[in-house]
């Protein structure tokens, strides 16, 4: 089955709303038609920005997809602090991530609680991008495909089959992520293999056809290109590159690399 790939930027706590306006400018400029064919491309502003991110998509007519980097599962009530989904979905925000390591490790997010989130996410009527990844030292242990097999299940239970068509999935090693280390090519397809067929085997190999599976973890203009030409890779989720746009712009580019 061919799947659309999907380059996603993760912005974090960075970019105040005018610095985010000026990034989605800037990497507007560089981007063509053929980009845009090639992959969904979808940026995650922090919430005080995605008003302003939404009105110029809209206003300039872009065809980037909007993200958010969390939300909480209840619908309303006090939670201070927090925004939920039918929020986000108001500002047309099309996915959200769920389940990033940074949540679960600084936030002491649960897989349990990432279900929560990711099952408000699907009743929404939005796309997770449920985040799974193993730390080095459970690398080293050689459980890297056992700690990301235990999170998808954490993650995905009491969730049916028909609801994950529009899930995604992004393997992202702890050990990868903003350290410049990348999994090889070989090792992120292997592990993205881990997390289709986890899913086949959960949900039926259609769902597991269907399904995106990204890599996320330093990856950067200079090696792209190497993980999309994976067969089970179906995307990166980029942290730090993408906000340089010229880096993020020849990310997107990765077709004509
Ligand atoms: C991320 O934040 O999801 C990420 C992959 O970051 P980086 O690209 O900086 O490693």
């Amino acid at each position: 089955m061919s799947r659309t790939p999907i380059i996603a930027g993760n912005w974090k706590m960075h970019l105040d709303h005018l610095e985010a306006i000026q990034l989605v400018q800037n990497l507007a400029y560089h981007l063509e038609r053929a980009d845009y064919e090639a992959s969904e491309l979808v940026v995650c502003p922090s919430f005080t920005s995605l008003r302003s991110i939404q009105t110029l998509i809209e206003g300039d007519r872009l065809e980037l997809r909007l993200g958010a980097q969390d939300c909480h599962w209840e619908a309303d009530g006090a939670f201070t602090g927090a925004v939920s989904v039918g929020m986000l979905a108001r500002l047309k925000v099309a996915y959200v991530l769920c389940g990033h390591s940074e949540r679960r490790q600084l936030f002491g997010e649960t897989d349990e609680i990432t279900n929560r989130k990711v099952r408000a996410v699907l009743a929404a009527d939005l796309s997770p991008i449920l985040c799974v990844g193993e730390t080095l030292e459970q690398r080293e242990a050689d459980r890297a495909g056992e700690v990301v097999l235990a999170q998808l299940r954490g993650s995905l239970a009491d969730i049916g089959a028909d609801a994950l068509e529009r899930m995604v999935v992004a393997y992202e090693p702890v050990w990868a992520i903003g350290t410049g280390r990348t999994a090889t090519p070989a090792d992120a397809d292997e592990m993205c293999g881990v997390v289709r067929r986890t899913i086949a085997e959960d949900f039926g190999e259609p769902v597991a056809d269907g399904l995106r599976v990204l890599y996320g973890g330093s990856v950067k203009p200079g090696n792209v290109a190497e993980l999309m030409r994976r067969s089970e890779i179906d995307g990166a989720l980029v942290g730090g590159a993408s906000l340089d746009p010229e880096d993020f712009a020849v990310i997107c580019r990765w077709h004509r690399l």
